[in-house]
């Protein structure tokens, strides 16, 4: 993926979603980071995945001035969940005071990973009542399992909101979720032409119902995007999810960016 310079480069940004501290970026995360900063990244968000990762998730937040959440992701749940869940607490109390703390997640249900799908529900449930005590935003994956993660939110009110990251659905399943306090957290499927919905989706409501994110790690994990070429397009890909959604709601880009940059900065209450 070649991205060409663009005249909104400038135009600060807020990845609400970027997995910096996986190993895949290890050689490179130090020269990424730099380029997405003259990029106009602001500050970013790293979501936790599994208890193993936690500290060093931790280490890079700090290290790069980024926020970040802790959490199980659906595909690390397995029989050791509870075990998994009192670690999460421990990590919760102890860091409660960490203003780079912001959110638990990322969590939620992946119903195409039915293996350990027995595990995910008593694991994302737990999450919840953990952002309930400790009065955190959820950051939640939710795949093939709408109707399981809905239930559970109406079930556990969350008065901080939460994210429904890499939001890909209608308009009634994007308005069902923002009932419930969620926002809706944009990526690179609205850059797809193949994608149909998400357009139609981001035509219909409030401006104030989005954040967006790069998910950065999901990329890399495809095999034709290499690690260099996230560098060269990776903020990039920020601006022109901002350049489309602005086209879609027919707004300026600078309106669209400073809406989609306040709405990141009360979700995670910055
Ligand atoms: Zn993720």
């Amino acid at each position: 993926m070649r991205l060409k310079t663009m005249p909104n480069d400038l135009l600060k940004v807020f990845d609400s979603h970027i997995h910096l501290d996986f190993d895949a970026f290890e050689p490179l995360r130090e020269r990424l980071v730099g380029q997405m900063r003259k990029q106009g990244l602001v500050d970013a968000v790293i979501p936790g995945v599994s208890v193993e990762g936690w500290g060093k998730l931790i280490d890079i937040a700090k290290q790069y001035q980024c926020h970040y959440g802790l959490g199980i992701h659906p595909w690390y749940c397995n029989e050791d969940w509870q075990a998994d869940v009192v670690s999460l607490e421990q990590y919760l109390a102890v860091n409660r005071r960490d203003l780079s703390l912001v959110a638990i997640g990322e969590c939620g249900l992946d119903g195409f990973h039915r293996d350990n799908w027995q595990w995910q529900l008593p694991c994302f449930e737990a999450h919840l009542v953990l952002a309930q005590r400790y009065q955190l935003p959820v950051i939640i994956h939710s795949v093939k399992a709408h109707n399981e993660v809905l239930e559970l939110l109406k079930r556990y009110p969350l008065e901080n909101g939460g994210v429904i990251h890499g939001f890909y659905g209608g308009s009634e399943l994007a308005k069902r979720y923002l009932n419930v306090g969620m926002k809706l957290g944009i990526g690179h499927l609205l850059l797809d032409e193949k994608a149909k919905k998400l357009p139609e989706t981001i035509v219909n409501l409030p401006l104030t119902s989005f954040v967006i994110e790069t998910d950065l790690a999901l990329i890399s994990s495809k095999k034709e995007v290499g690690i260099a070429d996230e560098i060269n397009g990776s903020s990039l890909i920020l601006h022109l999810l901002i350049e489309k959604i602005a086209n879609l709601q027919k707004k300026s880009c600078v309106l669209v960016s400073e809406q989609v940059f306040q709405n990141t900065l009360q979700l995670f209450e910055l």
